[in-house]
């Protein structure tokens, strides 16, 4: 049997375990279970950090079961990466290994108020003005604001760091370090790639920059030991897996990346799932953007290794439309449905859906922006608003694709897509559309589970795969060709901008 590499991936929507075939990339078995975001007050998004853990214990045994079902041995597992949602933000207890708050979800909007102040006294109101240490602007949507807010106020935390009891943490540093013994010597550690989306973490010196840490005031102890993103950080400590090293680590943007390959400078991929997210591999070099996008690390193959960075274009919502207009509006029962509704509509009428719930990410940067559905007439029905949503997605991404390719200088001639929601067929032909250019999609598209498993894979004293580009996996796609003409896509992506303008300024 050849070897296995398993991976887990903690999502914003659910939490998944993948099993790869370590020579060809090909998926055994998985196992998912949905996560619940809760909203406690309007611009609030929070999970339990005990949800969160239960969801990846129970993830790891069905699969597990489901491989002897398979009649494959589980001990063909040789290593087990982690690949999660971003910037969300935990604090708990290492003596109880109790979590003192909910995690603070990335897309929560509860440091506004924080945000306008920082970027009011930052010289000359810049919110880019830790950018050349961070590669980031001040944005609620980094770990160091929901930390702050959390030492502000939650008593329990206060006292648990003046105790030297408290542990910071994004969900993969949580994930490690319960998985590898919790308060019985759990590790405390996470990647560069991870870190790097804390706003604590300075991208050229690959250290907790303590001047950031001084000006967020975070006490540096409660912080965790910052590691490459292919190495063994420990072991399992119990279930099915139990012995099995953990050797892989990376944010899930950075897993995509490496799981759709893009190995080399100028190569870039699109993951639509919660949000949606292009990177571009830049080298060994972090590129600073003049359009709007982040520099974030990409990942570092090993503590020896050169770390690689990216620029990375964020939306906040994208997928998130569809389960607002899910769970919310009631207009479909399952996110799946939207293909229907959109197909039925052809087009979306001359109605235009900007869903800022979160305030407006990348190029705007712009917290106080607000969703808003315009263009409406007495025509207009649901299926009109099923296309407007789902267009709003496209729209977003040729946003941040155009602040690329003005970056970079050298256009991108195809987009490499993956994440949930390019099952939906219909949004990847809008999407080549829009773009004017070939959409790509692999056709096994759990891509940022592959790229944590080959992380893992691929550490020092694992080594069952292998990141040479002569020996990595062939993996097949489909092709969606653009079927409009560019003028009409110019007329639609222009009606977008005024869209997005309203969006920026709907109280003035
Ligand atoms: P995450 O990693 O952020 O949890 P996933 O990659 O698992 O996200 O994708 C889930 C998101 O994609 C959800 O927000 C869901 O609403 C959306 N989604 C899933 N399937 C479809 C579909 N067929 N059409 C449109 N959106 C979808």
């Amino acid at each position: 049997m050849e070897p296995l590499v398993a991976a887990i991936d903690q999502g914003t929507s659910s939490t998944r375990f993948l099993v790869f075939n370590a020579k060809t990339a090909e998926l055994i078995c998985h196992h998912q279970v949905e996560i619940n975001q809760s909203f406690p007050k309007e611009g609030w998004v929070e999970e339990d950090p005990r949800e969160i853990m239960q969801s990846v214990y129970e993830c790891m045994e069905r699969t597990c079961e489901k491989l002897c079902q398979l009649n494959i041995n589980v001990s063909n597992i040789k290593a087990v990466g982690v690949t999660n949602q971003r910037e969300t933000t935990l604090v708990w207890d290492k003596e109880t290994g109790e979590p003192l708050y909910n995690a603070i979800v990335w897309l929560d909007l509860r440091t506004q108020s924080t945000v306008e102040r920082l970027i009011n006294k930052a010289p000359g109101q810049n919110k880019n003005h830790l950018k050349h240490k961070t590669g980031l602007p001040i944005s609620t949507y980094f770990s160091a604001l929901k930390l702050r807010w959390l030492l502000d106020n939650v008593a329990e935390i206060q006292d648990a760091v003046l105790d030297g009891r408290a542990m910071f943490g994004t969900v993969d540093s949580w994930i490690i370090w319960c998985l590898t013994g919790g308060r019985n010597g759990g590790v405390h550690c996470t990647d560069v790639s991870n870190a790097s989306r804390t706003m604590l973490f300075n991208i050229h010196s690959m250290n907790w920059d303590p001047e950031l840490c001084r000006y967020f005031d975070v006490p540096m102890e409660i912080l965790p030991k910052v590691r490459s993103s292919s190495e063994i950080y420990g072991c399992m400590k119990s279930g099915s897996l139990a012995g099995v090293p953990i050797s892989g680590c990376l944010g899930d943007q950075s897993a995509a990346l490496v799981g759709q390959m893009c190995f080399k400078e100028g190569q870039a991929k699109n993951t639509y799932g919660t949000g949606c997210f292009l990177l571009r591999n830049t080298g060994t070099k972090p590129v600073m953007s003049e359009h709007g996008l982040l520099t974030t690390v990409a990942y570092q193959m090993g503590k020896d290794e050169p770390a690689c960075y990216a620029l990375e274009g964020s939306v906040a919502i994208a997928g998130e439309v569809v389960r607002w207009l899910k769970d919310n509006m009631g207009i479909v029962q399952s996110s799946s449905e939207i293909e229907k509704l959109a197909a039925a509509a052809g087009s979306s009428y001359g109605c235009y859906f900007v869903p800022a719930f979160s305030g407006l990410y990348a190029p705007y940067w712009e917290p106080s922006a607000r969703g808003i559905i315009c263009g409406l007439t007495q025509f207009t029905n649901r299926n009109h608003l099923a296309f407007a949503a789902l267009e709003a997605v496209c729209f977003q991404t040729r946003e941040i694709l155009d602040a690329m390719n003005q970056d970079s200088g050298v256009p991108l001639t195809q987009l490499q897509v993956d994440g949930g929601m390019t099952s939906n067929r219909l949004l990847m032909q809008l999407q080549a559309d829009i773009l004017c250019m070939p959409v790509v999609r692999p056709t096994m598209s759990e891509t940022t589970a592959l790229g944590a498993a080959m992380a893992a894979g691929a550490a020092e004293g694992v080594q069952v795969w292998t990141l040479s580009p002569d020996q990595l996996p062939n993996v097949t796609s489909e092709k969606y060709e653009p079927q409009i003409h560019s003028d009409e896509s110019e007329f639609r992506f222009g009606r977008w901008k005024k869209a997005v303008q309203k969006a920026m300024n709907w109280e003035t």
